[in-house]
């Protein structure tokens, strides 16, 4: 689904991700773990335009999104993205939330994005939220209002930059829980964090980045039980 090659990105004269190449296939899990600074963030944006690539390809089925005739809309449509701080629209009650980009982007009626917009409320438990503002929501329910909101534009591909990094400690399972749901139910996911024991349980496979570069990749069972490079080694020896 995705091919990520010589991927390279320079901020200035700095350069934060240095010949990146991977695949995700379809129905693929892939938890990219690593220090803060190295790169994670940059990355999944670079996968969905958030950021352009400095030079290297990034294919969305077969298609290099690099190129400059690439429709940005229709590749953001095609790959949801759900950030560290939910970005849901505050002024907009969660229905609204849920239905804006389904109604404005895809053309979606009304009644068809309502419809959808309350089966993914209740797939993530929040139906009776609907019609609620986001100030009156918890981290962690925010975070599932942010999962759906995603989810309504029937992406193929989603990614989590850190989805529970910013919530209580208790409010991390019920977000873990919704995401482990769409592992499970055959979802291409990419999700950056910092929950080794989630990486562990629901991952296909661990990219391990350091200093902008993809250090290892292995399946969960193979790095955490045997990481062979040092720094992989070390960084789980803080975090475990
Ligand atoms: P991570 O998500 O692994 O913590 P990031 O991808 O956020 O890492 O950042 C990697 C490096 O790129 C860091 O040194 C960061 O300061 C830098 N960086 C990220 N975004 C920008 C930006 N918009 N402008 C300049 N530097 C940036
Ligand atoms: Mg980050």
């Amino acid at each position: 689904m995705i091919r990520i090659e010589n991927l390279h990105k320079k901020f200035g004269k700095n350069e934060v991700l240095t010949d990146i190449n991977t695949t995700i296939d379809k129905g693929e899990v892939v938890a990219i773990i690593g220090p803060s600074g190295s790169g994670k963030s940059t990355l999944l944006r670079c996968i969905n335009l958030l950021e352009e690539p400095t030079s290297g390809s990034v294919y969305v089925h077969g298609k290099d999104i690099t190129q400059p005739k690439t429709d940005i809309l229709e590749i953001r449509q095609k790959v949801g993205m759900v950030f560290q701080h939910f970005h849901l629209f505050p002024h907009m009650k969660v229905i609204d939330n849920l239905t804006y980009a389904p109604m404005k982007v895809k053309g979606m009626s009304e009644k068809e994005a309502k419809e959808k917009a309350m089966s993914l409320l209740n797939q993530v438990g929040l139906n009776e939220k609907a019609d609620a503002y986001p100030t009156s929501l918890s981290g962690g329910q925010k975070q599932r209002v942010a999962i759906a909101r995603a989810l309504a534009m029937e992406p193929e591909l989603m990614l989590f930059d850190e989805p529970t990094s910013a919530l209580d400690p208790e409010m991390v399972k019920e977000v873990l829980d919704v995401i482990k749901s769409l592992a499970h139910s055959g979802m291409t996911l990419v999700v950056v964090t910092h929950e080794m024991g989630f990486a562990k349980e629901v991952a296909d496979r661990i990219i391990f980045m350091d200093y902008g570069k993809i250090v290892e990749e292995n399946s969960p069972k193979k790095f955490f039980e045997e990481a062979h490079t040092e720094r992989a080694k070390d960084f789980l020896a803080k975090v475990l």
